[in-house]
Protein backbone atom coordinates (compact mmCIF):
# COMPACT_ATOMS: atom_id res chain seq x y z
CA UNK A 1 0.00 0.00 0.00
CA UNK A 2 1.48 2.99 -0.71
CA UNK A 3 2.37 6.11 2.13
CA UNK A 4 -0.42 8.97 2.42
CA UNK A 5 1.46 12.09 1.40
CA UNK A 6 1.39 15.18 3.97
CA UNK A 7 1.86 18.58 3.56
CA UNK A 8 2.91 21.23 6.33
CA UNK A 9 0.60 24.44 5.76
CA UNK A 10 2.40 28.01 6.87
CA UNK A 11 -0.28 30.12 8.28
CA UNK A 12 -4.02 30.15 9.08
CA UNK A 13 -5.19 32.99 6.94
CA UNK A 14 -7.17 32.41 3.62
CA UNK A 15 -4.88 30.38 1.45
CA UNK A 16 -3.68 28.15 4.45
CA UNK A 17 -7.13 27.20 5.52
CA UNK A 18 -8.35 26.69 1.68
CA UNK A 19 -4.99 24.80 1.05
CA UNK A 20 -5.81 22.08 3.76
CA UNK A 21 -8.84 21.67 2.84
CA UNK A 22 -8.31 21.00 -1.07
CA UNK A 23 -5.13 19.40 -0.07
CA UNK A 24 -7.25 16.62 1.97
CA UNK A 25 -9.83 16.53 -1.03
CA UNK A 26 -6.12 15.78 -2.83
CA UNK A 27 -5.56 13.05 -0.66
CA UNK A 28 -2.82 15.27 0.85
CA UNK A 29 -2.83 15.39 4.90
CA UNK A 30 -2.10 18.82 6.41
CA UNK A 31 -1.72 20.69 9.47
CA UNK A 32 -2.24 24.48 9.46
CA UNK A 33 0.41 25.92 11.72
CA UNK A 34 -0.62 30.18 12.62
CA UNK A 35 1.76 31.95 14.41
CA UNK A 36 -0.84 33.66 16.58
CA UNK A 37 -2.42 32.07 19.39
CA UNK A 38 -5.09 33.55 18.88
CA UNK A 39 -6.82 33.72 15.35
CA UNK A 40 -5.66 36.10 13.03
CA UNK A 41 -8.70 37.74 11.83
CA UNK A 42 -7.00 41.01 10.62
CA UNK A 43 -8.70 44.22 11.03
CA UNK A 44 -12.53 44.27 11.15
CA UNK A 45 -12.72 45.79 7.63
CA UNK A 46 -14.49 44.00 4.89
CA UNK A 47 -13.75 42.77 1.52
CA UNK A 48 -14.96 41.91 -2.09
CA UNK A 49 -14.82 38.47 -2.79
CA UNK A 50 -15.17 38.34 -6.98
CA UNK A 51 -17.34 35.24 -8.64
CA UNK A 52 -13.85 33.50 -9.73
CA UNK A 53 -13.24 33.17 -5.46
CA UNK A 54 -16.51 32.03 -4.77
CA UNK A 55 -16.95 29.08 -7.77
CA UNK A 56 -12.89 28.14 -6.45
CA UNK A 57 -14.39 27.91 -2.87
CA UNK A 58 -17.23 25.64 -4.74
CA UNK A 59 -14.76 23.16 -6.02
CA UNK A 60 -13.70 22.31 -2.86
CA UNK A 61 -17.35 22.96 -1.06
CA UNK A 62 -16.36 25.76 0.70
CA UNK A 63 -18.61 28.11 -0.47
CA UNK A 64 -21.66 27.69 1.30
CA UNK A 65 -21.02 28.65 4.85
CA UNK A 66 -19.14 32.22 3.40
CA UNK A 67 -22.09 33.17 0.99
CA UNK A 68 -24.09 32.67 4.29
CA UNK A 69 -22.24 35.49 6.22
CA UNK A 70 -21.76 37.88 3.07
CA UNK A 71 -23.96 40.67 1.04
CA UNK A 72 -24.17 39.56 -2.79
CA UNK A 73 -23.14 42.53 -4.64
CA UNK A 74 -24.81 42.33 -8.27
CA UNK A 75 -23.88 45.80 -9.36
CA UNK A 76 -21.17 48.25 -8.88
CA UNK A 77 -21.52 52.40 -9.32
CA UNK A 78 -18.73 54.35 -9.76
CA UNK A 79 -19.17 57.98 -8.80
CA UNK A 80 -17.23 61.41 -9.05
CA UNK A 81 -16.85 64.47 -5.86
CA UNK A 82 -19.67 65.83 -7.93
CA UNK A 83 -22.17 62.87 -7.14
CA UNK A 84 -22.35 62.95 -10.76
CA UNK A 85 -22.27 59.02 -11.89
CA UNK A 86 -19.45 58.00 -14.04
CA UNK A 87 -20.50 54.35 -14.89
CA UNK A 88 -22.72 51.78 -13.36
CA UNK A 89 -22.09 48.53 -14.22
CA UNK A 90 -22.76 44.73 -13.30
CA UNK A 91 -20.09 43.16 -11.03
CA UNK A 92 -19.03 40.23 -12.45
CA UNK A 93 -21.90 38.72 -14.27
CA UNK A 94 -23.46 35.24 -11.94
CA UNK A 95 -22.41 31.77 -11.75
CA UNK A 96 -24.89 29.03 -13.62
CA UNK A 97 -26.82 28.90 -10.08
CA UNK A 98 -27.22 32.88 -10.35
CA UNK A 99 -24.90 33.43 -7.29
CA UNK A 100 -23.11 37.20 -7.52
CA UNK A 101 -19.95 38.66 -6.50
CA UNK A 102 -20.25 39.14 -2.73
CA UNK A 103 -18.93 41.62 0.24
CA UNK A 104 -17.62 40.36 3.65
CA UNK A 105 -16.35 41.65 6.51
CA UNK A 106 -13.30 40.42 7.01
CA UNK A 107 -13.12 38.16 10.14
CA UNK A 108 -16.18 36.21 9.00
CA UNK A 109 -14.67 35.43 6.16
CA UNK A 110 -11.29 33.68 7.88
CA UNK A 111 -13.72 32.17 10.71
CA UNK A 112 -16.06 30.80 8.06
CA UNK A 113 -13.18 28.59 6.21
CA UNK A 114 -11.73 27.97 9.73
CA UNK A 115 -14.45 26.66 11.51
CA UNK A 116 -15.77 24.54 7.75
CA UNK A 117 -11.67 23.00 8.27
CA UNK A 118 -12.09 22.39 11.93
CA UNK A 119 -15.43 20.43 11.04
CA UNK A 120 -13.55 18.58 8.63
CA UNK A 121 -10.89 17.62 11.17
CA UNK A 122 -8.26 19.85 10.00
CA UNK A 123 -7.48 22.24 13.15
CA UNK A 124 -5.12 24.88 12.96
CA UNK A 125 -1.87 24.40 15.63
CA UNK A 126 -1.78 28.30 16.76
CA UNK A 127 1.51 29.97 18.31
CA UNK A 128 3.76 28.48 15.67
CA UNK A 129 5.63 31.19 14.20
CA UNK A 130 8.15 29.94 11.14
CA UNK A 131 11.53 30.38 11.39
CA UNK A 132 13.43 27.52 9.46
CA UNK A 133 13.09 25.21 6.55
CA UNK A 134 15.49 22.08 6.42
CA UNK A 135 15.76 18.92 4.41
CA UNK A 136 14.89 14.94 5.32
CA UNK A 137 15.67 12.62 3.44
CA UNK A 138 12.60 11.93 1.84
CA UNK A 139 10.74 15.27 2.59
CA UNK A 140 10.97 18.75 4.44
CA UNK A 141 11.05 20.06 8.22
CA UNK A 142 9.72 23.58 9.33
CA UNK A 143 11.38 24.52 12.55
CA UNK A 144 9.31 26.98 14.80
CA UNK A 145 9.95 29.84 16.93
CA UNK A 146 9.03 27.57 20.24
CA UNK A 147 11.56 25.34 19.26
CA UNK A 148 9.18 22.31 18.04
CA UNK A 149 9.46 21.07 14.40
CA UNK A 150 7.21 19.14 11.98
CA UNK A 151 7.99 16.88 9.13
CA UNK A 152 5.99 16.28 5.89
CA UNK A 153 6.35 15.43 1.94
CA UNK A 154 5.69 19.43 0.88
CA UNK A 155 5.82 22.57 2.91
CA UNK A 156 2.97 25.74 1.78
CA UNK A 157 3.93 28.75 2.71
CA UNK A 158 0.71 30.46 3.32
CA UNK A 159 1.57 33.22 5.45
CA UNK A 160 0.88 36.44 3.95
CA UNK A 161 2.52 39.61 2.63
CA UNK A 162 5.60 39.45 5.21
CA UNK A 163 5.93 36.02 4.64
CA UNK A 164 8.96 34.13 6.45
CA UNK A 165 8.63 31.40 3.76
CA UNK A 166 9.20 33.65 1.02
CA UNK A 167 12.31 34.83 2.58
CA UNK A 168 13.62 31.27 3.54
CA UNK A 169 13.04 30.27 -0.08
CA UNK A 170 14.92 33.37 -1.43
CA UNK A 171 16.68 36.33 0.56
CA UNK A 172 16.97 38.37 -2.04
CA UNK A 173 13.36 38.27 -2.45
CA UNK A 174 11.37 41.77 -2.41
CA UNK A 175 9.10 43.16 -0.36
CA UNK A 176 5.69 44.54 0.04
CA UNK A 177 5.92 47.97 -1.66
CA UNK A 178 4.13 51.27 -0.33
CA UNK A 179 0.77 52.15 -2.91
CA UNK A 180 0.31 55.18 -2.14
CA UNK A 181 -2.56 55.89 -0.17
CA UNK A 182 -4.09 54.73 3.37
CA UNK A 183 -6.89 52.81 4.39
CA UNK A 184 -9.46 53.24 6.76
CA UNK A 185 -13.49 52.60 6.99
CA UNK A 186 -16.48 51.55 9.57
CA UNK A 187 -19.84 50.19 10.39
CA UNK A 188 -22.53 53.16 9.83
CA UNK A 189 -26.08 52.79 11.59
CA UNK A 190 -29.01 55.10 11.26
CA UNK A 191 -27.87 56.95 7.95
CA UNK A 192 -30.52 56.70 4.76
CA UNK A 193 -27.88 56.55 2.06
CA UNK A 194 -30.03 56.13 -1.86
CA UNK A 195 -30.67 53.51 -3.40
CA UNK A 196 -30.82 49.32 -3.13
CA UNK A 197 -28.87 47.49 -0.61
CA UNK A 198 -25.69 45.44 -2.18
CA UNK A 199 -24.28 48.15 -4.67
CA UNK A 200 -20.98 48.98 -4.44
CA UNK A 201 -20.49 52.36 -4.57
CA UNK A 202 -16.73 53.98 -5.36
CA UNK A 203 -16.23 57.64 -5.04
CA UNK A 204 -13.51 59.33 -6.66
CA UNK A 205 -13.60 62.53 -4.33
CA UNK A 206 -12.17 65.76 -4.81
CA UNK A 207 -9.52 64.86 -2.27
CA UNK A 208 -9.94 61.32 -1.39
CA UNK A 209 -11.43 58.12 -2.81
CA UNK A 210 -14.47 57.03 -0.67
CA UNK A 211 -16.21 53.69 -1.18
CA UNK A 212 -19.69 52.20 0.44
CA UNK A 213 -22.31 49.25 0.76
CA UNK A 214 -25.90 49.00 2.15
CA UNK A 215 -26.29 46.24 3.92
CA UNK A 216 -29.76 44.25 3.72
CA UNK A 217 -30.33 45.07 7.57
CA UNK A 218 -29.48 49.20 6.37
CA UNK A 219 -26.42 49.00 8.21
CA UNK A 220 -23.65 50.80 5.99
CA UNK A 221 -20.28 49.71 5.10
CA UNK A 222 -17.69 52.08 3.85
CA UNK A 223 -14.00 52.33 3.24
CA UNK A 224 -11.65 55.48 2.67
CA UNK A 225 -8.56 55.55 1.34
CA UNK A 226 -6.78 59.19 1.97
CA UNK A 227 -3.99 59.51 -0.24
CA UNK A 228 -0.41 59.97 1.32
CA UNK A 229 2.82 60.72 -0.93
CA UNK A 230 5.01 59.38 1.04
CA UNK A 231 5.34 55.78 3.20
CA UNK A 232 4.09 56.95 6.79
CA UNK A 233 6.07 55.30 9.44
CA UNK A 234 4.05 52.27 11.02
CA UNK A 235 4.52 52.95 14.51
CA UNK A 236 3.97 56.78 14.12
CA UNK A 237 0.75 55.85 12.54
CA UNK A 238 -0.55 53.70 15.25
CA UNK A 239 -0.39 56.74 17.83
CA UNK A 240 -3.17 58.66 15.97
CA UNK A 241 -6.15 58.98 18.17
CA UNK A 242 -9.21 57.69 16.77
CA UNK A 243 -10.79 61.36 17.33
CA UNK A 244 -7.96 62.53 15.09
CA UNK A 245 -8.41 59.95 12.47
CA UNK A 246 -12.74 60.83 12.35
CA UNK A 247 -11.52 64.66 12.03
CA UNK A 248 -8.98 64.31 9.24
CA UNK A 249 -11.91 62.34 7.38
CA UNK A 250 -14.41 64.98 7.81
CA UNK A 251 -11.94 66.91 6.47
CA UNK A 252 -10.95 65.49 3.35
CA UNK A 253 -14.59 64.68 2.56
CA UNK A 254 -16.66 68.13 3.29
CA UNK A 255 -16.24 69.45 -0.20
CA UNK A 256 -17.94 65.76 -2.01
CA UNK A 257 -21.83 65.17 -2.84
CA UNK A 258 -21.37 61.85 -1.32
CA UNK A 259 -22.56 60.26 1.83
CA UNK A 260 -19.42 59.79 3.26
CA UNK A 261 -19.37 62.70 5.66
CA UNK A 262 -22.81 61.40 7.26
CA UNK A 263 -21.61 58.26 7.03
CA UNK A 264 -18.20 58.82 9.10
CA UNK A 265 -20.33 61.15 11.47
CA UNK A 266 -22.33 58.17 12.17
CA UNK A 267 -19.49 55.07 12.78
CA UNK A 268 -19.03 54.28 16.48
CA UNK A 269 -15.80 53.23 15.54
CA UNK A 270 -14.14 54.46 12.66
CA UNK A 271 -11.00 52.07 11.77
CA UNK A 272 -7.63 53.34 12.87
CA UNK A 273 -5.77 53.98 9.47
CA UNK A 274 -4.14 51.15 7.98
CA UNK A 275 -1.12 51.74 5.13
CA UNK A 276 -2.02 49.80 1.49
CA UNK A 277 0.99 47.82 0.33
CA UNK A 278 0.95 45.29 -2.89
CA UNK A 279 4.18 43.23 -4.05
CA UNK A 280 6.22 43.38 -6.57
CA UNK A 281 7.08 40.50 -8.99
CA UNK A 282 8.48 37.56 -6.75
CA UNK A 283 11.18 35.46 -8.71
CA UNK A 284 11.22 32.40 -6.77
CA UNK A 285 7.70 30.91 -5.63
CA UNK A 286 9.12 27.46 -5.14
CA UNK A 287 12.47 25.17 -4.02
CA UNK A 288 12.50 21.61 -3.39
CA UNK A 289 9.53 20.95 -1.94
CA UNK A 290 8.65 24.36 -0.61
CA UNK A 291 6.40 26.71 -2.29
CA UNK A 292 4.41 29.97 -1.90
CA UNK A 293 0.62 30.80 -2.03
CA UNK A 294 -1.28 33.79 -2.09
CA UNK A 295 -0.19 36.87 -0.46
CA UNK A 296 3.45 35.07 0.42
CA UNK A 297 3.65 34.74 -3.19
CA UNK A 298 1.71 38.05 -4.83
CA UNK A 299 -0.10 40.52 -2.73
CA UNK A 300 -2.02 42.36 -5.08
CA UNK A 301 -3.03 46.01 -4.78
CA UNK A 302 -6.89 45.86 -2.49
CA UNK A 303 -7.73 48.04 -5.38
CA UNK A 304 -7.89 44.71 -7.50
CA UNK A 305 -10.85 43.77 -5.40
CA UNK A 306 -9.03 40.06 -5.61
CA UNK A 307 -6.54 39.27 -3.36
CA UNK A 308 -8.54 36.47 -1.20
CA UNK A 309 -9.48 35.35 -4.83
CA UNK A 310 -6.40 34.63 -5.75
CA UNK A 311 -5.19 33.13 -3.08
CA UNK A 312 -8.13 30.80 -2.81
CA UNK A 313 -7.47 29.85 -6.93
CA UNK A 314 -3.81 29.08 -5.64
CA UNK A 315 -4.66 26.79 -3.09
CA UNK A 316 -7.23 24.95 -5.35
CA UNK A 317 -4.84 24.63 -8.37
CA UNK A 318 -2.21 23.44 -5.63
CA UNK A 319 -3.72 20.92 -4.34
CA UNK A 320 -4.71 19.63 -8.39
CA UNK A 321 -0.87 19.41 -9.23
CA UNK A 322 0.36 17.86 -5.98
CA UNK A 323 -2.90 15.47 -6.92
CA UNK A 324 -1.49 14.76 -10.21
CA UNK A 325 2.06 14.45 -9.86
CA UNK A 326 3.85 12.20 -7.57
CA UNK A 327 7.36 14.43 -7.90
CA UNK A 328 6.96 16.86 -5.66
CA UNK A 329 8.69 19.42 -7.40
CA UNK A 330 7.29 18.60 -10.27
CA UNK A 331 3.68 19.54 -9.13
CA UNK A 332 5.34 22.36 -7.27
CA UNK A 333 6.89 23.99 -11.11
CA UNK A 334 3.43 23.18 -12.66
CA UNK A 335 1.59 25.20 -10.38
CA UNK A 336 3.73 28.09 -10.96
CA UNK A 337 3.25 27.47 -14.68
CA UNK A 338 -0.37 27.79 -13.89
CA UNK A 339 -0.60 30.53 -11.78
CA UNK A 340 2.28 33.24 -13.23
CA UNK A 341 0.99 34.85 -15.79
CA UNK A 342 -2.72 35.21 -14.17
CA UNK A 343 -1.91 36.79 -11.13
CA UNK A 344 0.61 39.34 -12.82
CA UNK A 345 -2.05 40.48 -14.72
CA UNK A 346 -4.52 40.84 -11.72
CA UNK A 347 -1.62 42.82 -9.96
CA UNK A 348 -0.89 44.76 -12.58
CA UNK A 349 -4.72 45.73 -12.57
CA UNK A 350 -4.72 46.40 -8.86
CA UNK A 351 -2.18 49.26 -9.62
CA UNK A 352 -3.67 50.71 -12.37
CA UNK A 353 -7.33 51.01 -10.68
CA UNK A 354 -5.36 52.61 -7.81
CA UNK A 355 -3.50 54.94 -9.62
CA UNK A 356 -6.68 56.37 -10.31
CA UNK A 357 -7.41 56.93 -6.79
CA UNK A 358 -4.37 59.67 -5.89
CA UNK A 359 -3.97 62.08 -8.28
CA UNK A 360 -4.09 65.67 -8.52
CA UNK A 361 -6.94 68.21 -9.68
CA UNK A 362 -5.67 68.42 -13.37
CA UNK A 363 -5.37 64.61 -13.56
CA UNK A 364 -8.62 64.39 -11.75
CA UNK A 365 -10.74 66.13 -14.72
CA UNK A 366 -9.33 64.40 -17.61
CA UNK A 367 -10.25 61.13 -15.48
CA UNK A 368 -13.78 62.71 -14.73
CA UNK A 369 -14.16 63.32 -18.13
CA UNK A 370 -12.46 60.13 -19.72
CA UNK A 371 -13.86 57.81 -17.17
CA UNK A 372 -17.57 57.77 -18.37
CA UNK A 373 -16.79 57.08 -22.23
CA UNK A 374 -14.25 54.70 -21.24
CA UNK A 375 -16.65 52.71 -19.56
CA UNK A 376 -19.66 53.15 -21.76
CA UNK A 377 -17.23 51.80 -24.72
CA UNK A 378 -15.84 49.05 -22.61
CA UNK A 379 -19.17 47.67 -21.45
CA UNK A 380 -20.55 48.24 -25.00
CA UNK A 381 -23.21 45.22 -25.59
CA UNK A 382 -23.31 44.16 -22.23
CA UNK A 383 -19.86 42.91 -22.80
CA UNK A 384 -17.47 42.70 -19.40
CA UNK A 385 -13.54 43.54 -19.77
CA UNK A 386 -13.15 41.96 -16.59
CA UNK A 387 -14.44 38.42 -17.67
CA UNK A 388 -11.37 37.06 -18.18
CA UNK A 389 -11.11 37.87 -13.94
CA UNK A 390 -14.39 37.20 -13.04
CA UNK A 391 -15.19 33.77 -15.19
CA UNK A 392 -12.18 31.85 -14.64
CA UNK A 393 -13.45 28.46 -13.91
CA UNK A 394 -11.03 26.02 -12.13
CA UNK A 395 -12.30 22.30 -12.99
CA UNK A 396 -11.76 20.04 -10.29
CA UNK A 397 -12.23 16.78 -12.56
CA UNK A 398 -9.86 17.56 -15.59
CA UNK A 399 -6.26 16.29 -14.49
CA UNK A 400 -3.67 19.22 -14.46
CA UNK A 401 -1.63 17.23 -17.03
CA UNK A 402 1.35 19.30 -18.65
CA UNK A 403 -0.77 20.31 -21.92
CA UNK A 404 -3.68 20.58 -19.86
CA UNK A 405 -5.08 23.75 -18.91
CA UNK A 406 -6.44 23.68 -15.23
CA UNK A 407 -8.91 26.70 -15.80
CA UNK A 408 -11.38 27.77 -18.67
CA UNK A 409 -13.50 30.89 -18.63
CA UNK A 410 -16.91 29.79 -18.35
C1 LIG B 1 -7.58 46.37 4.30
C2 LIG B 1 -7.56 45.31 3.30
C3 LIG B 1 -8.57 45.27 2.36
C4 LIG B 1 -8.58 44.26 1.42
N1 LIG B 1 -9.58 44.23 0.49
C5 LIG B 1 -9.67 43.17 -0.35
C6 LIG B 1 -10.78 43.01 -1.24
O1 LIG B 1 -11.69 43.85 -1.33
N2 LIG B 1 -10.83 41.89 -1.99
C7 LIG B 1 -9.85 40.92 -1.92
O2 LIG B 1 -9.96 39.91 -2.60
N3 LIG B 1 -8.79 41.06 -1.12
C8 LIG B 1 -8.68 42.15 -0.32
N4 LIG B 1 -7.61 42.27 0.52
C9 LIG B 1 -6.53 41.30 0.45
C10 LIG B 1 -6.82 40.00 1.17
O3 LIG B 1 -7.23 40.20 2.50
C11 LIG B 1 -5.55 39.18 1.11
O4 LIG B 1 -5.14 39.11 -0.23
C12 LIG B 1 -5.77 37.78 1.66
O5 LIG B 1 -6.03 37.86 3.04
C13 LIG B 1 -4.55 36.89 1.40
O6 LIG B 1 -4.70 35.67 2.08
P1 LIG B 1 -3.43 34.90 2.63
O7 LIG B 1 -3.96 33.69 3.29
O8 LIG B 1 -2.44 34.76 1.53
O9 LIG B 1 -2.76 35.86 3.69
P2 LIG B 1 -3.34 36.28 5.12
O10 LIG B 1 -4.82 36.29 5.10
O11 LIG B 1 -2.61 37.53 5.48
O12 LIG B 1 -2.86 35.11 6.09
C14 LIG B 1 -1.49 34.88 6.40
C15 LIG B 1 -1.44 34.15 7.73
O13 LIG B 1 -0.09 33.72 7.97
C16 LIG B 1 0.23 33.94 9.34
N5 LIG B 1 1.69 34.03 9.44
C17 LIG B 1 2.50 35.06 9.09
N6 LIG B 1 3.80 34.74 9.33
C18 LIG B 1 3.81 33.48 9.84
C19 LIG B 1 4.85 32.60 10.26
N7 LIG B 1 6.16 32.96 10.21
N8 LIG B 1 4.52 31.38 10.74
C20 LIG B 1 3.21 30.98 10.79
N9 LIG B 1 2.18 31.79 10.39
C21 LIG B 1 2.48 33.02 9.91
C22 LIG B 1 -0.48 35.24 9.65
O14 LIG B 1 -0.66 35.43 11.03
C23 LIG B 1 -1.81 35.04 8.91
O15 LIG B 1 -2.77 34.36 9.70
C24 LIG B 1 -7.55 43.29 1.44
C25 LIG B 1 -6.53 43.35 2.39
C26 LIG B 1 -6.52 44.36 3.31
C27 LIG B 1 -5.40 44.43 4.32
Amino acid sequence: MTRRRTAIVIGGGIAGQVAAVALRRAGIESTVHEAHDRHADGVGAFLGLGLNGIDALRTVGLDAPVLARSIATPRMVLLDGRGRVLADVPNGGTLPDGTHAITIRRPDLYAALREEAGRRGLPTAVGRRLTGIGHTARGVRAEFADGSSAEADVLVGADGIRSTTRRLLDPRAPDAAYVGFLNTGGYARGVDVPGPAGVNHLCFGRRAFFGWIKAPDGEVWWFANPPVPREPDPEELATVPAPLWRARLLDLFADDRSPAVDLVRATEEVFPGWITYDLPSVPTWHDGRAVLIGDAAHAVSPSAGQGAAMAIEDAVVLAMCLRDHDDVPAALARYEQLRRDRVERVRAQGRRNGAGKTVGPLGRAVRDLALPIVMRRLFRNGRDPLRWVWDHHIDWDTPVTADAPAAVIR
